[in-house]
């Protein structure tokens, strides 16, 4: 398609003309490039332009570039069009951008340069393209990323701002306007701090120095709630840069934390404090306690621990109620908090224990001035709406490292103390020693043989006869419990059975000796013997534990022999401790068929009305006393009235540890109804007392 006004232009021969190296030139530089004569028919197009316009190939030559560009072929005159553009300057608008026609009919913007110039006499017209769908495209996807990413920001639920890098905000977002009631006409334009309330400035400062830096910043700062509140934020802030890395502002979110703060501040007060109290507890204790412990290691020096315990607070709670009982831990917390220092650790360790560690070294000279006070300030009467209370407190004291090389150990060491402290009479304090560690190893060593015992079948019960002091006839019984241990020999009961109590292995072994002195009764009736009321050992802790009732009610369901033939010995002092409880306990064993002896009758000081409100049967009176007789006259006094006021009362009476004749016949004499001890017999094993029943009657 040579159009007739062509002319007739060979570039190739011109290859010293100045054009035909520009040409090359652009063409080296990867442009695409057509010249064309004044009319726009081409005369040379590269590889780039070709591709560009679709056109294949240089026999395309003399086609008109209109064919390809729009403008061109609107325009009423080419080569006007043509000059026109070659003297279009460079501008912002794309004045310069003409569309080209595809190939497959669609279209496609791209700059159009031309340059009108000479080759030879002929005027010629060097048009360069630059596509610019690939710049569009690019551009496009970067402002769909900023709508994209503005669209989060202002839709999410954190709070963001943007801040120009002269500090003033010139974004936020709905979030960030419900957050503290304002709206962004407000905010804009103002200077960043506006944000906040202003009690955190300090941390302002430091959180701009940081981002001036260039680098990213966070802080908690407080800020205006919606309603006025004070609330709290954490604001994160990242510096932003621009192409030549620039720091054009800062990018900031910020979240409401006041809520998650709250919780977490009372998570914290729960893992680490007592409620009831607000001192330390235990976990908290512990931590500050192996601090110490560290410290303590660095710098060679001391530090004690005081172990509290209230003595009888159960008696508070007994005899008033929880709450009230409450309201004196809570004194008490507030007393020792007035003793110690702050630098010092308080903590409420259990019911009405309290731990303090006076972890200042300073003070390990006055552990015991501090624990002087402390019994003072405790004793101080607390008064309760109408009530008075009296309370006091036993201390134990331990120093680390001497007393103990763990926290573990120093606790449980100055709990040792503790109890030395109440054993000794309680309201006092008391060191921990070795003396005292190398008892409680002893004990804990018993405890566990004890267990063994049971598991093991190492205890039996011997029987020790009653005997009616004007025929030598058995009347009765008392079963004793013996341990024949393989790894230490016979053990005393009177040395295994206190133990025992303390650490509660008296009620698995309190059960034995019931089931094993029953299963011996049926025995004994299986033998044909003439039976005699057994009586078993029933100590305090036993008798008040929740299962000791459970255990009867059992026995009794298996057997009502049982209540028949087993009688129940329980000391005055146990008798005398809870007096109330005791009482209705009693009635309740009564009820149950048992008949109930007061053993060591004498020693307890149990009061004459007290006596008269207890539904027992016999008295037991103490060997203490039975050993003196009959010389020594002020045993024979409280022996003859211990004697009288049973008589008064209706209740039987036996004598303990009787060993000799003269003791026998004065107590015979004096009414005593059964005679127990020596003198007639040492307890035997169950074969030998069986013996004994088959006889009938001991005649010394
Ligand atoms: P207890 O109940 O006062 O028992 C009487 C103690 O006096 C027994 O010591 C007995 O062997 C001893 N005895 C008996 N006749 C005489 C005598 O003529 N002279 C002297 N000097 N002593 C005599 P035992 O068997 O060593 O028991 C000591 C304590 O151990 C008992 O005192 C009792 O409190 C406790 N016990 C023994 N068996 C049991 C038991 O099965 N359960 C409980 N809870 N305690 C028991
Ligand atoms: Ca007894
Ligand atoms: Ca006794």
């Amino acid at each position: 398609m040579t159009g007739g006004n062509m002319e007739v232009i060979d570039l190739a021969r011109q290859r010293n003309n100045p054009v035909y190296q520009l040409v090359a030139l652009l063409e080296e530089l990867g442009e695409a490039v057509a010249v064309t004569d004044r009319l726009a028919h081409l005369v040379h197009i590269n590889l780039s332009a070709q591709r560009m316009l679709g056109i294949v190939g240089e026999e395309i030559a003399g086609a008109s570039l209109a064919e390809w560009v729009e403008e061109l072929a609107a325009a009423p005159n080419v080569e006007l069009a043509l000059s026109e553009y070659a003297m279009i300057p460079r501008g912002p608008n794309g004045e310069r951008t003409v569309t080209l026609r595809q190939r497959n009919g669609g279209t496609n913007r791209a700059d159009f340069l031309v340059c009108r110039t000479e080759l030879g006499d002929a005027a010629i017209c060097v048009c360069l393209f630059r596509d610019l769908s690939e710049i569009n495209r690019a551009q496009e996807q970067m402002l769909d990323a900023q709508r994209l990413v503005r669209s989060i920001l202002h839709n999410t639920s954190e709070g963001y701002v943007l801040i120009d890098a002269s500090g003033m905000i010139t974004d936020i977002n709905p979030a960030f306007e419900a957050m503290c009631g304002r709206n962004a006409m407000d905010l804009l334009d103002s200077r960043f701090d506006r944000l906040f309330d202003g009690r955190d400035k300090k941390t302002i400062e430091g959180l701009v120095t940081k981002l001036e830096k260039g680098r990213t910043a966070s802080a908690e700062i407080g800020f205006q709630g919606a309603n006025g509140e004070s609330r709290l934020g954490l604001f994160k802030g990242a510096p932003l840069f621009d192409a030549r890395d620039e720091r054009v502002g800062i990018f900031g979110l910020i979240t409401d934390v006041t809520e998650a703060k709250e919780r977490e501040r009372k998570i914290e007060q729960l893992a680490y404090f007592d409620p009831l109290t607000e001192l330390a507890n235990r976990s908290l204790l512990r931590d500050k306690l192996e601090q110490a412990t560290l410290f303590s290691q660095r710098s060679q020096r001391k530090f004690a621990l005081l172990f509290l315990d209230l003595d009888r607070f159960k008696h508070v709670n007994d005899t008033y109620n929880h709450p009230l009982g409450d309201q004196v831990l809570q004194e008490v917390a507030q007393r020792i908090r007035q003793v110690v220092r702050r630098s010092d650790v308080v903590s409420r360790f259990g019911g009405d224990e309290f731990v303090i560690g006076l972890v200042e070294p300073k003070r390990i000279e006055d552990v015991a001035l501090v624990a002087e006070k402390l019994l003072e300030i405790v004793a101080r009467p607390v008064a309760l709406d109408d009530k008075t209370v009296h309370i006091t407190t036993s201390i134990g004291i331990s120093v680390f490292p001497d007393d103990a090389s763990s926290v573990d150990e120093l606790i449980r060491n100055a709990d040792l103390a503790m109890y030395q402290a109440k054993e000794e009479g309680r309201a006092r304090y008391s060191y921990f020693t070795e003396t005292l560690n190398d008892r409680v190893r002893r004990r804990r060593e018993m405890e566990r043989q004890m267990r063994q015992a049971l598991e093991n079948e190492e205890f039996v019960l011997h029987y020790q006869p009653k005997v009616d002091g004007n025929n030598g006839r058995i009347i009765g019984a008392e079963a004793l419990i013996r341990w024949q241990s393989p790894a230490m020999g016979f053990v005393s009961p009177a040395d295994f059975i206190p133990l025992a109590e303390e650490t509660g292995m008296i009620v698995p072994i309190g059960e034995w000796v019931l089931k094993q002195a029953s299963k011996q009764i049926r025995e004994w009736k299986r033998q044909g013997l003439q039976l005699v009321p057994v009586a078993v050992n029933v100590s305090g802790m036993q008798l008040h534990h929740p299962e000791f009732k459970p255990q009867l009610q059992k026995m009794l369901a298996k057997s009502d022999m049982v209540t028949e033939w087993l009688e129940l010995e329980i000391t005055e002092s146990t008798l005398m401790k809870d007096v109330e409880l005791t009482i209705a306990l009693l009635h309740e064993l009564r009820g149950m068929g048992f008949m109930l002896s007061v053993d060591d009758f004498g020693t307890g000081y149990s009061s004459f009305s007290y006596l008269t409100r207890f539904p027992i049967n016999i008295l037991k009176i103490d060997q203490s006393f039975v050993c003196d007789l009959p010389d020594k006259k002020s045993a024979i006094t409280i022996v003859s009235a211990i004697a009288n006021m049973a008589k008064s009362l209706g209740l039987k009476t036996v004598a303990e540890g009787v060993e000799t004749r003269e003791q026998a016949e004065f107590l015979t004499r004096l009414g005593c109804d059964q005679l127990q001890g020596y003198f007639y017999s040492r307890p035997v094993p169950a074969d030998d007392f069986a013996r004994l029943l088959e006889k009938g009657a001991i005649v010394p």
